[in-house]
């Protein structure tokens, strides 16, 4: 049976860090359990709170140990929410180690165990309210007698309220709650200065292919040549590896996109290869998001009793319109954010593109990320040179940039093709 730990891929240091963090929490219930101390042990945890605060003190050893709250940062797919998660079953596994098997470990990695909050943003952002619930549950005693875990996914994404709810909750953490954070960075864009200063960072790296391919093989039971094409094609994201591998819907979206750079022969070509782009995504998200929406509709309205005609159903139908309103507003910002995290793989593949072609200008002695079109991008090379490619790189990474800020993503995509049809 493989441990929790086991589909961390390629994060040695993280794992090794977070098995010792859940050894120490498993003694800190131990002595707690044992002695008449229990009184002691919210003290003793308040001060490891204020260790992973401070800068670790001279002759203790910084890393090991157990504190309530830590962020988990990487690039996306380097698996910074299965680091989360597989720490949290460390946490309520009897063994105190994450073994993979014991109740505790199999309900929190099925998301079935009742002291593990996983906050999964659905639309643009993380609110307030959603958080300040979250908090005040998370201070409750945790039923199994172990942690409160409650992890969010995307804190970047939490809106300014929502992290000042989450801030005042990590200062003065409940004495058996821990806060498990995933953001891409500790950049203040991504997390306040405030929040990163009261937790412990697992900095993750982005997998190599090697690994990524390793894992596809095992884990997933994929034939080895496709699983190398997958993780390679996929630069070190291990859910859009698997994806590729499995899903012959995302391998044509994918070639798609690759055929985009061959087909920039003017400025009409360049406005259509937009279109292309922007609808190409538009659809991969509706196809992603219908589905749920309908059911959550469908959901509201027998709950609401839609179609009473008994006293008070005028007034029950007021409040229903409200919560239809409500779900309709929810639907819409999950809906966008489907077409932005679409369009966004989209860039990346194009990207990886420009850069095998910067790489053959340059005679770097690098795989290419893209086998498959690997002979165009090196066409490209000896039509661009170095700096041409270099220029198409920037423009699809500007591109990402500008969409991430907010540029319309037809405005930014069609500056994008222009600039790779000009070059
Ligand atoms: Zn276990």
């Amino acid at each position: 049976m493989p441990d929790a730990f086991a589909d961390l891929v390629g994060q040695d240091e993280a794992v090794d860090t977070l098995r010792r963090a859940a050894a120490s929490a498993a003694a800190l219930l131990r002595a707690s359990a044992a002695g008449p101390a229990a009184a002691a042990e919210p003290d003793e945890l308040d001060a490891l709170a204020e260790a992973a605060a401070e800068p670790a003190a001279p002759g203790r050893e910084p890393g090991a140990g157990m504190t309530h709250a830590w962020i988990f940062t990487g690039p996306p797919g380097s698996g910074r929410s299965v680091a989360a998660r597989a720490f949290a079953a460390a946490l309520q596994c009897v063994h105190g180690t994450g073994c993979g098997a014991c109740p505790g470990c199999h309900t929190t990695l099925t998301g079935t165990h009742a002291d593990v909050r996983l906050v999964v943003p659905e639309g643009l952002s993380i609110g307030v309210n959603e958080m300040r619930a979250l908090v005040l549950r998370a201070a409750s005693t945790p039923s199994g007698g172990r942690w409160q875990v409650v992890i969010v996914e995307d804190a970047d994404r939490l809106t300014e309220a929502a992290g000042n709810a989450l801030l005042k909750a990590i200062e003065e953490p409940p004495p058996r709650t821990v806060f498990l954070l995933c953001a891409p960075s500790t950049h203040p864009d991504d997390i306040s200065v405030t929040i990163r200063s009261r937790c412990r960072v697992v900095p993750l790296r982005q997998p190599s292919a090697a690994a990524v391919a390793e894992v596809l093989v095992r884990r997933d039971g994929i034939a080895p040549d496709v699983a190398e094409w997958a993780a390679a094609a996929a630069q070190g994201h291990v859910g859009r590896a698997r994806r590729l591998a499995r899903d012959p819907e995302a391998r044509q979206r994918r070639d798609a996109v690759l055929a985009v750079p061959r087909r920039l022969t003017g400025v009409g070509a360049a406005f259509d290869a937009a279109s292309a782009l922007i609808e190409a995504a538009e659809a991969e998200a509706a196809a992603s998001v219908t589905e749920i929406d309908e059911a959550e509709r469908a959901a509201l309205q027998t709950a609401l009793g839609a179609g009473g005609t008994g006293r008070g159903a005028a007034g029950a139908m007021r409040g229903a319109a409200g919560q239809l309103k409500d779900l309709e507003k929810r639907q819409k910002s999950r809906a966008t954010r489907a077409q932005r995290d679409a369009l966004d793989r989209a860039l990346v593949d194009l990207a990886g593109f420009y850069r095998d072609a910067l790489t053959m200008a340059l005679r770097a002695p690098v795989a290419p990320v893209h086998t498959d079109t690997a002979a165009l991008a090196g066409a490209g090379a000896q039509k661009w040179d170095a700096e041409g490619a270099l220029r198409r790189l920037e423009a699809v990474l500007e591109c990402r940039a500008a969409i991430e800020a907010n540029v319309k993503p037809r405005i930014a995509v069609e500056a994008m093709m222009l600039a790779l049809w000009k070059g």
